[in-house]
C-alpha cells in the first residue's frame, strides 16, 4: 500500500515526503481511511507505531479547506516532551500547507504561546493543565474545534489527569470528530472512552504485546548495590548504539548519570526535576549523538522520538506491565530491531510474571558474562524457569561487535574490549578504578 491511495491533497501529500515516509505504518493503513471518512476512532496502539502521523495526516487533510487562524482541532497529550514531539511532527507534515500548530505545556513562559494564540493557529497540541491555565484567563477559544485527540490517554489517567480531561471537554463543545489513542485499556480508560465517542471505528496495533522486533531479556543481580557494577559490564559488553536507562527515581535517575558520565560515558539524566530546558538540551543532545546515554525516569521519557535506540536497559523494575511496555517501545522503532534488557533482584519476581503473563512469552534469562557473581547463582534468582540463556555480547544480534550507529564513528576504543566505546574526552574522563 502506498500513501497515494488515500487521495491527500498535494500539500499534505508533500509533507509527507518532507517525512521520508514511503509506505503507511499498519496503523496509518487502519486509521486513517475511518478519520477521513469522518469517524470516531478508538486507536489501541502505543508511541513507535506511527499514530501521530495517522492522526495527523487527515487532520491536515480536512483543515485545508475551510477558515484559518481559529482553532480547530485540539490534541491532548500528557507529557510536555509528547507535546512537543508531535508539535514537531505536525511542522514536517504541515509545511507545505498554511496550518499551524501551537504546544503549549507548563514549565515555560506564557508570552509565546500567547503570541502564537494572538496571531492565530489552527492546531493546538496541549497539555491538560496549562490548556486549562489558557482556558481560565480567556487566551484561548476552544468551540470552534472540530477534531479532539487524546493521545496516551492511560498515561493521562495515571497521571491524575482525568477530571482535568472532562473539565476540557466541556469547553469543546462542537466537535465533530473524536480520536481517542491508548496503549492499554483500563476500566477507567474504558468509561471515559465509552462516554466521549460515537461508534467509534476501533484499531489496534500491537496492544499491549510490545513491539516484536524487540528482544526481551533479565539478568538477574544479586541486590541494589551491584547494579551499577552490572551496568558498566553490559556497557563493555556490548555493542550499543543509543541506550536509554530507565530508573525508579528522579534521584536515582541523576546520580546514575553522574556516575556514567564521571567513568568517560556521554550520558545525560531526563528527570523531572529538571527545567524544561534542561530537559529539551538532554533529548536534543541524545537525538543528535551528544549523549549516548539518557538515565531517565518513566514520565520524563514519554514521548520521546528518538530513533536508532539499540538498548533500553531497566536499570530499576518498572512499577507496572504498562511503564514497560511503554519503556521498551522506545527501541525497535519503525520497524528496527531492539534489545531490552532488564536488571531484577529477588523483591522484582511478581512485576516479571506480571511481564511476561502480558507478553506472553519468557523473559529470557541470561548470565552476563564476565561479571563477579560471586557466591550468586542467577537462575536461582527465578527458580520456576527454563534453562539459563549465555548471552552474546560483541556483536550478538547481528551488529558484528560496532554499532552502524553513525555517530560511533567518534568513539574511542580503548582497552581490550571489542564493542567498548567510551566518551571522546580520555583527557578529562577519569580512567575507570580498576577493581569496582
Ligand atoms: P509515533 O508512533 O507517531 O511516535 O512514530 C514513531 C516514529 O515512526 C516516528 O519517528 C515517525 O517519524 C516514524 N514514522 C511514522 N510514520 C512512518 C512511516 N509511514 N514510515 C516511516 N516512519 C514513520
Amino acid at each position: 500500500m502506498s500513501f497515494s491511495e488515500f487521495s491527500f491533497h498535494a500539500r499534505v501529500q508533500a509533507g509527507i515526503q518532507a517525512a521520508g515516509y514511503e509506505t503507511p505504518t499498519p496503523i496509518q493503513q487502519q486509521a486513517i481511511p475511518a478519520i477521513m471518512a469522518g469517524q470516531d476512532v478508538l486507536g489501541l496502539a502505543q508511541t513507535g507505531t506511527g499514530k501521530t502521523a495517522a492522526f495527523m495526516l487527515p487532520i491536515l487533510q480536512r483543515l485545508t479547506t475551510g477558515p484559518l487562524r481559529r482553532v480547530r482541532a485540539l490534541v491532548v497529550a500528557p507529557t510536555r516532551e509528547l507535546a512537543e514531539q508531535i508539535h514537531q511532527a505536525t511542522a514536517v507534515l504541515a509545511k507545505q500547507t498554511r496550518i499551524r500548530s501551537v504546544p503549549i505545556y507548563g514549565g515555560v513562559g506564557k508570552g509565546a504561546q500567547l503570541d502564537a494564540l494572538k496571531r492565530g493557529v489552527e492546531i493546538v497540541i496541549a497539555c491538560p493543565g496549562r490548556l486549562l491555565d489558557h482556558i481560565k484567563e480567556g487566551n484561548i477559544d476552544l468551540s470552534q474545534v472540530e477534531v479532539l485527540v487524546l493521545d496516551e490517554a492511560d498515561r493521562m489517567c495515571d497521571m491524575g489527569f482525568l477530571p482535568d480531561i472532562r473539565r476540557i471537554l466541556k469547553h469543546v463543545p462542537n466537535r465533530q470528530q473524536t480520536l481517542f489513542f491508548s496503549a492499554t485499556m483500563p476500566d477507567d480508560i474504558r468509561t471515559l472512552a465509552s462516554d466521549i465517542l460515537k461508534n467509534p471505528t476501533t484499531v489496534q496495533i500491537g496492544m499491549i504485546a510490545p513491539a516484536k522486533t524487540v528482544s526481551h531479556a533479565l539478568y538477574p543481580v544479586p541486590d541494589q548495590k551491584q547494579k551499577t557494577d552490572m551496568l558498566l559490564t553490559m556497557l563493555d559488553q556490548f555493542a550499543t548504539s543509543r541506550v536509554i536507562i530507565f530508573t525508579r527515581t528522579k534521584h536515582r535517575a541523576r546520580n546514575l548519570a553522574q556516575k556514567l558520565d564521571k567513568v568517560g560515558y556521554r550520558a545525560a539524566a531526563l528527570q523531572g526535576n529538571m527545567t524544561q530546558n534542561r530537559r529539551q538540551e538532554a533529548i536534543d543532545g541524545f537525538r543528535k549523538g551528544k549523549y549516548d546515554l539518557l538515565v531517565a525516569t518513566d514520565i520524563a521519557a514519554r514521548g520521546i522520538d528518538v530513533s536508532d535506540i539499540s538498548h533500553v536497559i531497566n536499570y530499576d523494575m518498572p512499577d507496572t506491565v504498562d511503564a514497560y511496555t511503554h519503556r521498551i517501545g522506545r527501541t525497535g522503532r519503525a520497524e528496527e530491531s531492539g534489545e531490552a534488557f532488564t536488571l531484577a533482584v529477588a523483591d522484582d519476581a511478581a512485576m516479571v510474571r506480571e511481564i511476561e503473563k502480558v507478553l506472553k512469552t519468557r523473559l529470557e534469562l541470561r548470565r552476563l558474562p564476565d561479571f563477579n557473581y560471586g557466591d550468586f547463582v542467577p537462575e536461582q534468582q527465578f527458580p520456576q524457569r527454563g534453562p539459563v540463556q549465555s548471552a552474546q555480547p560483541r556483536g550478538g544480534n547481528g551488529r558484528n561487535g560496532r554499532s552502524s550507529h553513525p555517530q560511533n564513528s567518534h568513539r574511542n576504543d580503548r582497552g581490550s574490549g571489542n564493542g567498548r566505546w567510551r566518551s571522546p574526552k580520555p583527557q578529562t574522563a577519569p580512567q575507570r578504578k580498576p577493581n569496582r
